[in-house]
């Protein structure tokens, strides 16, 4: 094992410059720092004794399995190495150093050093630096392999440095109501005061005007102006609630909570009362709601019960220049609903200058601009390549914190995953650093954060304090947060990736687009000057993105057109067509599904799955459960499985034991999905207990979130006619009833232990948070969703009988010998 150590500092030799110059600021650091950070590595030997102690504890008297004591005897084998190695100075590899010089002005760039987005994945992945999910992936892998007998030990040291990242938990405690109302009072009327300052409120009755005589008017004005919360009030203010409901839109579900609340609290009045908001699973109005929030895929929905949705005077469709699916399906929509409504008023609001694209599409609209205030930005971007972003991203954040004045800075993230991950690291550098805790404080903002969480990013930093917003792209233009004076950002976001060709979805990071990148930047300079730390160069990117209606499933929304009587989805008037593929892969899904029939019509069937707000294949599994007399278990799985793959917890100390804890769950080899129904059952015996989930390793917010969803999903059961049954002890019923809805979703076992999709030429693999990852192989498999990372993965994998794939969907297989 110490030769890991010898040949990772040896590698480190042979790297190119950028590295010498940091190991040469490395090298400067003062002698109390590596003091301390020696004092660092011991508590970490002691922490790792005190767990393998806690483990030997645990399974005192019970004998060990072979894996249980192969794990074990790593862990101890990695304690010894540490303890020996303790003194030893190369090992302190976490040298920080200040970088004062790292960041160049906009234009003034090194040839050499320059980096190119493209290439700086090739450059990780030859440094050996991996992401977190890598890694984990890797180790688990590696956990297979030593399962499997291989002894590549070499490699398994990698995996090792995650069990030292501490695990920083974050409190979820809820306000008392009491505290909640005095709070809220004085923010209130502050809210309703600083509705003045807004640069949208010198426009006010030029565009009420301009509303009244336009029936669709395109308004492009900077972000935080105004325009997602004072439109529709001041469409209040002068009547239009009189006629119906105002309707405003909005991609992500977090931006349609914290407006619609962020607006109650300017009326002053409860929220879901006269202001709410409504997104999948989670309604938040009442009949006395005349604002209403909500995300674009709801107005689709509503348009399913009310085709001309006579309730609303006004549809406001906002950031339209993310041009998500929804959004893009519902422009064309709207397009025809504005001809036999001539009273209904449409607003297109957007941050940005595509404008006249979106003028053009709805035949030459008036575009009102409004002219925001910005303060000039720095733009600063990094000299030399950065192998790993999310650490560059922290080292910057306080590299900001010493040169710079106060102010709030906000670091762009792809995803909760990294959030997490950032915020454990700034928070372990805070207390390297001795920075005290009341200095700086960390706000995480994500779509899947608890709503109680949410306001704190809000909430102005205390004096003398700085905020660090740790925010997904949905602080890009959706949510404004004042007081923000830098940015940070790494130049990567999530977005979602469809195949048609292999029917392949996967969530990718990419780089941004130029216009994101401006975006981004222009959040620093909303309140005065900013400044925009880049950790690329902009010349790199991609002027726009593309719109998602040409990269995304098609499945749903064409099952949602057909059911609105569009009969032909090759002529919808789309504002940027879907390739031909794309609309062909959901024609012939939908068909294999029995949504469709011959002549491309929605059948019974069909207009029962419409129904749920979930994907096809899943509404499928849902309506197909009846036969099968599980519809009980059925749709507690697919609660579980649209919670977002949060369910297990795995503190990063005690991965062991969380892994060990959820296996339970998988006694006889079920399956992931037979897995979630068992704990979801083991759950409800315990009365819903938030002290079961956490002594077993479950998040019992997403617990709380499967059961909303469950019980939504039953109505909607009940709606459809279907009787709820329960069959518990079946499992291959439950099995028979995935498979009705997952069909299309199976893969054979190869001799490489890969396996290959059936009806595909494409290999892929368990997942390895998957509870089946490294166990006795099943020879077919029926997986969720396919998962592109390092490799293609299956998520939530069941076992399965060939045969059955021919009993239920004989139009789709048959038998070959
Ligand atoms: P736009 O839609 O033009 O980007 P918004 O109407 O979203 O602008 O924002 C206007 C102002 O309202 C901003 O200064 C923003 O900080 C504030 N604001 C919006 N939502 C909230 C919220 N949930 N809490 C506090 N302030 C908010
Ligand atoms: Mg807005």
């Amino acid at each position: 094992p110490k030769k890991t150590f010898r040949k990772r500092s040896r590698e480190s030799e042979k790297a190119d410059d950028s590295v010498l110059r940091k190991r040469e600021i490395t090298s400067l650091r003062i002698a109390s720092r590596r003091e301390y950070l020696k004092k660092r590595e011991k508590k970490k030997v002691e922490e790792l004794k005190d767990e393998i102690d806690f483990e030997l504890s645990r399974f005192d008297g019970v004998k060990l399995t072979e894996e249980e004591e192969i794990e074990l005897r790593f862990k101890k084998e990695l304690y010894d190495l540490l303890k020996k190695t303790e003194d030893d100075d190369d090992n302190v590899s976490s040298g920080y150093y200040r970088i004062p010089d790292a960041y160049d002005r906009e234009g003034v760039i090194d040839q050499k050093k320059r980096f190119a987005a493209a290439t700086r994945r090739d450059s990780e992945s030859k440094r050996g630096k991996k992401t977190e999910q890598e890694a984990w992936e890797d180790h688990q892998a590696e956990k297979a392999t030593v399962r499997f007998g291989a002894k590549n030990k070499k490699q398994a040291t990698d995996g090792y440095e995650f069990v030292f990242g501490d695990y920083v938990e974050t409190s979820s405690e809820m306000e008392t109501e009491e505290q909640r109302g005095c709070d809220s009072r004085t923010v209130a009327e502050k809210a309703k005061e600083g509705r003045k300052f807004l640069p949208i409120y010198a426009y006010r009755d030029e565009l009420l005007e301009l509303i009244e005589e336009n029936q669709v008017l395109v308004i492009v004005g900077e972000t935080g102006s105004g325009k997602t919360t004072q439109i529709p009030q001041y469409l209040q203010e002068v009547g239009y609630t009189k006629r119906g409901k105002i309707g405003c839109t909005q991609p992500r579900r977090v931006a349609a909570m914290s407006v619609a609340s962020r607006v109650a609290q300017e009326l002053g009045v409860k929220l879901g009362h006269e202001v709410g908001y409504s997104i999948r699973f989670e309604d938040c109005t009442s009949e006395k709601t005349v604002i209403k929030y909500m995300t674009d895929g709801m107005l689709l929905r509503e348009l399913l019960i009310e085709p001309k949705l006579d309730s609303y005077s006004v549809i406001m469709i906002d950031e339209a220049h993310e041009r998500t699916l929804c959004t893009d399906i519902l422009f064309g929509l709207v397009k025809d609903l504005a001809m036999v409504r001539p009273d209904l008023r449409l607003i297109i609001s957007s941050a940005t200058l595509e404008a006249q694209k979106f003028s053009e599409y709805f035949d030459s609209a008036l575009i009102y601009m409004i002219p925001g205030r910005r303060y000039p930005v720095e733009k600063l971007f990094s000299k030399w390549p950065e192998p790993d972003r999310l650490e560059t991203a922290v080292r910057t954040v306080f590299q900001i914190h010493q040169t710079e004045p106060l102010g709030d800075i906000l670091v762009f993230l792809t995803g909760q995953e990294e959030i997490e991950t950032a915020e454990t690291k700034l928070k372990l550098r805070m207390i390297d650093m001795g920075t005290k805790s009341s200095e700086i404080i960390i706000c995480p903002i994500y779509s899947n954060l608890p709503t109680e969480l949410q306001a704190k990013v809000f909430e102005p930093a205390p004096k003398g304090t700085r905020k660090v917003v740790l925010a997904t792209n949905i602080a890009e233009t959706s949510l404004t947060i004042d007081g923000i004076r830098y940015v940070v950002d790494p130049g990567y976001c999530k977005i979602n990736s469809y195949n048609p060709r292999t029917g392949m979805e996967s969530l990718l990071e990419t780089p941004i687009s130029k216009a994101s990148a401006e975006q981004r930047a222009g959040r620093s300079g909303r309140t005065g000057p900013g400044k925009c730390f880049r950790l690329y160069n902009v010349k790199d990117l991609n002027a726009t993105t593309t719109p998602e209606v040409q990269r995304a499933n098609l499945a749903s929304v064409v099952l949602t057109l057909k059911s609105l009587g569009i009969q032909d989805v090759f002529t919808f008037d789309f504002m940027d067509p879907p390739p031909e593929d794309a609309l062909y892969k959901a024609l012939e899904l939908l068909y294999a599904l029995g949504a469709l029939d011959g002549k491309s019509e929605i059948t019974k069937l069909g207009e029962r799955m419409v129904e749920f707000p979930v994907d096809p294949m899943l509404s499928k599994m849902i309506v197909g459960s009846e036969k099968y007399k599980c519809s009980e278990e059925i749709i507690t799985i697919a609660a579980m499985l649209s919670t977002g793959n949060s369910i297990f917890y795995r503190p990063k100390k005690q991965q062991y034991i969380a892994d060990s804890a959820r296996m339970i769950f998988y006694t006889e080899n079920v399956g992931d999905h037979i897995a979630l129904l068992r704990v979801y059952n083991s759950w409800k015996e315990t009365n819903y207990s938030s002290q079961w989930c956490y002594e077993n390793f479950i998040q019992s917010k997403s617990m709380r979130r499967a059961r909303d969803i469950r019980e939504q999903l039953a109505g909607l059961v009940r709606k459809i006619g279907v009787e709820l049954t329960s069959n518990p002890n079946d499992l291959d019923a439950i099995k028979k009833a995935i498979l009705a809805g997952f069909f299309p979703h199976t893969a054979k076992l190869q001799k490489d232990e890969s396996y290959r999709r059936v009806k595909e030429p494409q290999t892929v693999y368990v997942h390895p948070s998957s509870g089946l990852f490294g166990e006795s192989l099943s020879k077919w498999l029926v997986y969720h969703e396919l998962v592109l990372t390092s490799r293609e993965y299956m998520r939530h994998v069941t076992e399965m009988k060939p045969e059955w794939l021919v009993e239920i969907a004989p139009h789709y297989y048959e038998l070959k010998d």
